[in-house]
């Protein structure tokens, strides 16, 4: 939907004039005379009011795709290119002597998730918006989004994150509703944050707050009282649910979201005149993961209570509305909420669980598939599969795993609800934003229409055995890598060598993603240059990972790089060979300048837990090229570039399965049988790493790793150094890296979230 707006026209035709006015009505100043963190603020006022006067993507039907994380990052640069006017205001800030990218720092980061499901729902809006649907994101805002990771003694640290400032994208509107705890009630208030899409028209980012939240709270670090529900309960993102208050505390959370997501939907209906009877023709409510599961039993309650429907017809019309995205088969994240923290958290909903797991019951002989197990556990998916039109998966693999393994015992029933959607990743942002150059010159070569269909990037093809393409492509690459390090030597104080080979391990610290691994084959590597094989050309290690504060291994294993970075960059018979580096409070916007820097991608985690990454669509659209597992959306990438342009290793989703069921992978087998194994895991509690490190952490890690090593490490360890080694080798045939690099680019069409987005309508929502 092109834009022909008259008011919005005339806004962009006047933009100097109008910055001017602002300059002036908001500081008093001529724009001219502003300081960097000023004009931020004048041109983040302007690019709203342009939002405020485009048209906006409306209909009869709406999606409403509600979530516990949007990791929207920052928005500025984003909306000034979706509204299509980045590149005047950049030549207007010029002219003043101001430099965009300096402005573009200033803006807090909203950090309102914790990775890739977060940061999907990101992408997702952006493409809703893009392609014109009626649709608009439902979730919370978090006054202190994921913690600011800081190192300290070679450990991590958290620290309270704050975005909120007086001017920023958030409207508050006068939309409030109450929200009952039983009887305990709290009066929300709904923010806005709109949504620009390219070209195109306005959604909207609906989070609901509290006005009694009391910042104050929050002690040492991210400690906070989690009792006081009416100051704390939309004070941080995930709070930490190792103790009983922390997990009550995100029944709050979740039921807080579904309550006003619920009552907003309703209050909708009511303006627009709908009958509810016929809800589903209005309506379709996407539940990202089982966080918003809640919304299911909450509508049934409503329909019932407040609209005299019969508790048979209320299913009936919520059942063919909702439909349910898993996220992930790893059993710790399958939520199960103990019956008797919802009965203290909302007993007005335990009549309805309790209503919908008879029903189960009722059909169904088989205990696996009930709602509330016999331990009085209620299982969140298991609501979303029985009281849900749709179930999918994020990765071909995945759901795949998820149809034959996991949910095996639902597909059995319910064949016809199960489905696919392949993840994907805004083009705008992951190219258009934080590779100018690149796109720039792609458009160059095969014109703009990649940008509205991604699908043109094959066009760059024709080029592959084009040398000068392929020289300049590279010389782009080697640009950006000379941009993150001079970025890196000031954020970070270290020196990067821009003609090594960068090597990315970027997304949230966990075992199953196995940046352990990652930290092994450095081991390897350390241990080989010292002892006399010094590789051809250096090579740069980079992490970038924040670990959940409670999950100890996880901060044992940033601890151990963090050691070996100490060790290896100060070490002068190494450190001209490779370096590394784990940089702080990795984030959206760290990610924006990483990416496109990156050589190789690290996609290395245990086959069959990685859902589908996004990470991994990011980097190959960047044209770095992927050394990973048989595993999540790896897997289609393979497919599209074929063999010759991919690093594959490690054992297959299929064994890895079949090793679970058998219960029969011993770590120390390995670490007996291979030399280089033992050699690197010994390492970690040597005497160089101890004099560094702290006993406690490093031994925690090296017995975890010989003793349980639950995300089987070992198992790939050998082969991943092998094909490893391979891929720095053929780094050297410099021709046949390009080529890779090319074709990498040319096939990433398929990841865009619009062809994503667009799959979801199509077979799921049915938006007109
Ligand atoms: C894309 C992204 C992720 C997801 O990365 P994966 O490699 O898919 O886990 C996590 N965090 C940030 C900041 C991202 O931009």
């Amino acid at each position: 939907m092109a834009q022909s707006n008259l008011k919005r026209d005339i806004l962009v035709l006047n933009m100097e004039l109008q910055l001017n006015e602002i300059a002036n009505t908001m500081f008093g100043k001529e724009l001219k005379d502003l300081g960097d963190k000023e004009l931020y603020y004048v041109i983040l006022t302007y690019t709203k009011r342009i939002m405020k006067c485009s048209d906006t993507n409306d209909g009869k039907k709406k999606v409403y795709y509600i979530s516990a994380e949007f990791l929207i990052g920052k928005l500025l640069s984003n909306n000034l290119i979706n509204l299509g006017v980045y590149d005047q205001m950049n030549s207007i800030l010029q002219k003043y002597g101001k430099n965009i990218s300096l402005i573009e720092e200033i803006e807090p980061e909203p950090s309102l998730g914790n990775g890739g499901l977060g940061r999907l729902a990101a992408c997702f809006l952006d493409s809703i918006a893009t392609l014109g649907l009626p649709g608009e994101g439902i979730g919370l805002n978090y006054h202190f989004g994921l913690f600011k990771q800081e190192f300290r003694d070679y450990l991590q640290c958290a620290e309270k994150n704050e975005w909120i400032e007086e001017h920023g994208w958030l409207t508050k509107t006068d939309v409030t509703f109450d929200v009952f705890f039983g009887k305990k009630k709290v009066t929300s208030r709904l923010y806005d944050i709109d949504v620009a899409g390219y070209d195109s028209g306005i959604n909207k980012l609906r989070l609901f707050d509290i006005e009694s939240v009391d910042e104050s709270l929050v002690e040492e670090g991210i400690d906070f009282d989690k009792e006081a529900i009416a100051k704390n309960l939309t004070l941080f993102l995930y709070p930490d649910d190792s103790d009983e208050a922390g997990n009550l505390l995100r029944i709050y959370q979740q039921y807080f979201m579904v309550s006003n997501a619920a009552q907003l939907i309703l209050r909708e209906m009511k303006e627009n005149k709908c009958d509810l009877r016929k809800f589903n023709e209005y309506a379709v409510i996407q539940i990202n993961d089982t966080h918003p599961t809640m919304v299911i039993p909450e509508l049934i309650r409503i329909l019932v209570e407040e609209k005299a429907f019969t508790i048979d017809e209320a299913i009936d019309v919520v059942s063919k509305t909702c439909a349910y995205t898993n996220h992930t088969i790893l059993a710790e994240a399958l939520e199960k909420w103990p019956l008797a923290y919802l009965k203290k958290v909302v007993p007005q909903l335990i009549p309805y669980i309790e209503a919908l797991d008879k029903k189960v019951r009722a059909k169904y002989k088989d205990p696996s598939v009930q709602i509330i197990d016999k331990d009085k556990r209620v299982h969140m998916a298991h609501i979303d599969i029985h009281y849900g039109f749709s179930v999918n998966g994020v990765a071909a693999i995945h759901t795949e795993i998820l149809k034959d393994t996991e949910l095996n015992n639902f597909y059995k029933l319910y064949p016809e609800k199960f489905n696919n959607k392949t993840n994907g990743i805004t083009f705008r942002r992951w190219l258009l934003g934080c590779n100018r150059e690149l796109a720039a010159y792609l458009s160059e070569l095969i014109g703009d229409g990649y940008k509205k269909d991604a699908n043109n990037l094959e066009k760059l093809l024709e080029y592959a055995d084009n040398q000068k393409v392929l020289d300049r492509i590279a010389e782009i690459k080697a640009n950006k890598k000379v941009e993150l390090a001079e970025y890196i030597k000031e954020k970070e104080g270290v020196i990067l060598n821009p003609d090594s080979i960068f090597d990315i391990q970027v997304k949230r610290l966990h075992e199953y993603k196995r940046q352990q691994m990652n930290a092994l084959y450095i081991i390897h590597k350390y241990l080989e240059i010292k002892s006399g094989k010094k590789p051809s050309r250096p090579v740069t290690f980079i992490f970038g990972a924040k670990a959940a504060p409670a999950y100890v291994i996880a901060r044992d294993i940033i601890h151990l790089i963090l050691v070996l970075q100490e060790i290896i960059n100060n070490d002068p018979d190494v450190n001209k060979y490779m370096t590394v580096l784990m940089v702080e409070n990795y984030n959206v916007s760290y990610a924006e300048k990483l990416i496109p820097a990156c050589d190789i991608s690290e996609q290395i985690s245990l086959a069959s837990k990685e859902a589908s990454g996004t990470g991994n669509m990011k980097f190959m659209l960047n044209g770095a090229v992927t050394l990973g597992t048989s595993d999540g959306a790896n897997v289609e990438i393979n497919n599209l570039v074929g063999d010759e342009n991919i690093y594959i290793f490690g054992a297959k989703a299929d064994v890895v399965i079949d090793h679970y069921a058998k219960a029969d992978y011993v770590s120390k087998d390995i670490y007996k049988s291979s030399k280089v194994v033992k050699e690197a895991v010994d390492f970690i509690v040597s005497k160089q790493c101890l004099k560094i490190g702290h006993k406690e952490n490093l031994e925690r890690l090296y017995n975890d790793i010989l003793g349980k090593d639950w995300f089987m490490a070992l198992l790939d360890l050998e082969d991943y150094i092998k094909v490893k080694d391979q891929m720095l080798a053929d780094y050297e045939n410099r021709d046949k890296w390009k080529k890779m690099a090319l074709v990498n680019i040319a096939k990433a069409g398929f990841f865009s979230s619009d062809r994503t987005i667009n799959e979801y309508n199509k077979d799921i929502w049915h938006l007109n």
